[in-house]
C-alpha cells in the first residue's frame, strides 16, 4: 500500500487514506491539535500534568506536549503513580525513569506504600471486600488529587483514547450508571470543591494509531500486563470493541463522537444533582461524609 500523499510505502490506513511515516505524524498530531483546540482544554500560561502510567498511550501524551509546549506557552510535568505491582508496574516504572531522562522530562513518582501504608500487592491479600481494580482506581484517583494539589496545577491531561472512552461509554450503559455517563467527555471539570479540572487530548485518537506514534517516536514500552486485569468487565468489553471495529472501521471512533454531541445536553440536565462536600478525614471532595480513599484506608490501618 502506499501513501495517499506522496506515494512512499503507507504503515497504516483508516477511513478512505493511507499514510507513510511522516504523514502518519502530521495526521495524528493534527488530530490532537484539533482536539485541543476545539476543546479549549489548553490555555497559555498553564501547568499541566501528565498522569503518566509508562505505558504507550500516556508516553505519547506526554511526548507530545513536551513536544509542543512552547507552541501551547505551558509547562509539562509528568505524574506517575507507583501502585505497587509485581512484574508489571515495577517495569513500566523503570522504563519511564530510563525515557524521561534521555528526552529530559520532569517526573514527580507517588507511592501507594508511601501513602497508605500498603502497595496494591499487599492490600490485595487483606481487602477482599473489594476488587483490586477499585481499590487501586479508588486510591489512583485520591493520589491524583494530592499531587494537582502538591504541585499547584491547573490541568491534569490523561491519555485516554477513544477506545478508552468508547469501553466506558458501554460500561456505563450496561451497569445503568447514570452519574458516571454524564462525566465524560474531553474536558472534565467540576468547578465545586476546587477538583483540578482533567483534560483528554487523546479523545478522538484510537489504541492503535497511540501504538504506531509511540513505535515511531521510539518510546515504546515492554510489553507488560496488569496482572489483575483479567476476567474484569472492561477487559472483556475491550475485546468485544475490538472485534466490531474489525468488522465495522470507525466502530469506536464513531461512539465516542456520537457521545459528545449529546454529553453537553446531559451535563446541563445533571448538574447540581451530585452535592459534594469534604471527607471529613483527609478534606478531599466526597459525595459521602467519608471518601472512598480513606474508607478503604482503614481496613489496611495497623
Ligand atoms: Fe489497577 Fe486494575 Fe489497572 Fe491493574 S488493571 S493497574 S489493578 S486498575
Ligand atoms: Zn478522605
Amino acid at each position: 500500500m502506499r501513501c495517499s500523499f506522496c506515494g512512499k510505502k503507507a504503515i497504516y490506513c483508516y477511513k478512505g487514506k493511507c499514510y507513510c511515516k511522516e504523514h502518519f505524524i502530521e495526521y495524528f498530531e493534527k488530530k490532537v491539535h484539533e482536539t485541543i483546540e476545539k476543546f479549549n482544554l489548553i490555555k497559555k500560561g498553564e501547568r499541566i500534568g501528565v498522569a503518566v502510567s509508562g505505558g504507550k498511550d500516556s508516553l505519547s501524551l506526554l511526548y507530545f506536549l513536551d513536544k509542543y509546549k512552547d507552541r501551547y506557552g505551558i509547562e509539562v510535568i509528568g505524574i506517575h503513580i507507583d501502585e505497587g505491582i509485581k512484574g508489571y508496574r515495577d517495569i513500566l516504572t523503570d522504563y519511564l525513569k530510563k525515557i524521561s531522562k534521555k528526552f529530559g522530562w520532569e517526573i514527580k513518582i507517588y507511592k501507594f506504600k508511601d501513602f497508605f501504608g500498603v502497595t496494591l500487592d499487599e492490600a490485595v491479600k487483606r481487602i477482599k471486600e473489594y476488587k483490586p481494580c477499585t481499590i487501586c482506581g479508588v486510591w489512583r484517583r485520591w493520589l491524583m488529587n494530592y499531587a494537582a494539589k502538591e504541585l499547584n496545577l491547573d490541568k491534569l491531561a490523561t491519555a485516554h483514547n477513544a477506545n478508552d472512552e468508547a469501553q466506558t461509554v458501554i460500561m456505563n450503559i450496561i451497569e445503568g450508571n447514570t452519574k458516571d455517563f454524564v462525566k465524560g467527555g474531553p474536558y472534565v471539570g467540576i468547578k465545586e470543591l476546587d477538583i483540578v479540572p482533567r483534560i483528554k487530548p487523546f479523545y478522538f485518537v484510537l489504541e492503535k494509531e497511540t501504538t504506531i506514534y509511540s513505535i515511531l517516536n521510539g518510546i515504546y514500552p515492554p510489553f507488560v500486563e496488569c496482572p489483575y486485569i483479567r476476567g474484569q468487565t472492561r477487559d472483556l468489553i475491550r475485546k468485544k470493541l475490538y472485534e466490531l471495529e474489525s468488522k465495522y472501521e470507525g466502530f469506536n471512533e464513531n461512539i465516542v463522537r456520537n457521545y459528545v454531541e449529546v454529553i453537553e445536553k446531559l451535563k446541563e440536565k445533571y448538574k447540581g444533582t451530585v452535592k459534594l462536600k469534604k471527607c471529613k478525614i483527609c478534606g478531599f471532595p466526597t459525595s459521602h461524609d467519608i471518601c472512598r480513599a480513606c474508607e478503604l484506608r482503614r481496613f489496611v490501618a495497623p
